[in-house]
């Protein structure tokens, strides 16, 4: 029996990893991928207190290491599903069962799909939502980012590193990114193809996407070898269908992460917040560890 599971081990989760066993609690953190959620596959974070800039890999295998050495235990696999009521909860991952008294949440999201047909099936064959772990497949090829976010932006300048051309192609006339990543942007070779959503995708694999501007409903075929969908992300709550959730699907918390279910408790990207940072996922899960061993 294990005082508390934590579901997801990007830094949220992680950072209740380490608040949890270093507070004397017996942890288990599940992961059902890698390490490190969507913060692993960052490059360059900037922004994290106290670090000038560190790659999301090494900081998150940090995070991994401290709640290791804490005492937490670490899980990866699939989670079949959840107990959340009652006193003694329960996770069955890979068909094993964990009890435990209190479950925190900490799954993240997931990217986010542009709806186009074709859309799945070209996954890995010129589609990828992810252009850190693809962008190496693109050497000296033609690529589109599509979406006006930081991701969006991050992930065009990434890929100009390998590709010979890089379009961004944004549904509106003006981004959504931080200033510092549009100044950026602008001063880059990337090519903005503004006010324009993809509608097409040609080719297996992927040779060519047709755009339409929006503002005068003009068709425009582009050549391309990969598209990166960057357009924001869901958060991944399957199987947890009994919380509270906002009305774009984010768990509803209190400010001390508690849902709506005694003993379960929800951190990082998954709820409903103002700011989806790191510092802001770390800062959940000590809140909601604290609360636990303050209702203890
Ligand atoms: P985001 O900020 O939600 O931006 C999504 C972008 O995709 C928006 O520009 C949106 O257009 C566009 N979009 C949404 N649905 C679309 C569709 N169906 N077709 C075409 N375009 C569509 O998402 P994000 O960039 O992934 O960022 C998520 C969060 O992580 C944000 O809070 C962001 O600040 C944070 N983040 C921070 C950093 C950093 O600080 N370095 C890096 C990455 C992410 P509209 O603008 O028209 O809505």
């Amino acid at each position: 029996m294990y005082d508390v599971i934590i579901l997801g081990a990007g830094p949220a989760g992680l950072t209740a990893g380490i608040y949890s066993a270093r507070g004397g609690l017996k942890t288990l953190v599940v992961e059902k991928t890698g390490v490190g959620g969507q913060t692993a596959i960052t490059t360059d974070v900037v922004n994290y207190p106290g670090i000038i800039s560190i790659d999301g890999f090494s900081l998150t295998q940090t995070m991994l290491t401290q709640a290791k050495n804490f005492g937490a235990e670490i899980v990866v696999g699939h989670v079949d599903s959840v107990s959340l009521l009652g006193d003694i909860k329960s996770a069955t991952v890979n068909g094993r069962t964990y009890e435990s008294k209190a479950i925190i949440v900490a799954s993240g999201a997931n990217a986010r799909k542009l709806g186009v047909e074709n859309e799945d099936e070209l996954i890995g064959k010129g589609v990828s939502y992810c252009a850190v772990c693809d962008g190496g497949f693109f050497r000296n090829k033609t690529v589109a980012v599509v979406g006006g976010g930081n991701t969006a932006v991050e992930d065009a300048l990434y890929l100009e590193r390998f590709a010979s051309k890089v379009y961004l192609i944004h549904r509106r006339d003006s981004l959504r990114a931080s200033k510092i990543l549009q100044d950026k942007l602008l001063s880059s070779k990337v090519e903005i193809v503004w006010d324009s959503v993809v509608d097409e995708l040609v080719g297996s694999p992927l040779s060519e996407i047709v755009l339409t501007n929006v503002k005068d409903g003009a068709k425009r075929s582009v050549a391309v070898n990969g598209l990166f969908v960057a357009v924001g992300r869901t958060p991944s709550t399957d199987g947890f269908e009994i919380l509270n959730k906002d009305e774009s699907g984010y768990i509803v918390t209190d400010e001390n992460m508690r849902t709506n279910v005694d003993g379960v408790y929800a951190v990082g990207d998954v709820r409903r917040k103002p700011l989806r940072q790191i510092v802001t996922a770390c800062a959940d899960g000590a809140v909601a560890v604290e609360t636990i061993i303050s209702s203890k």
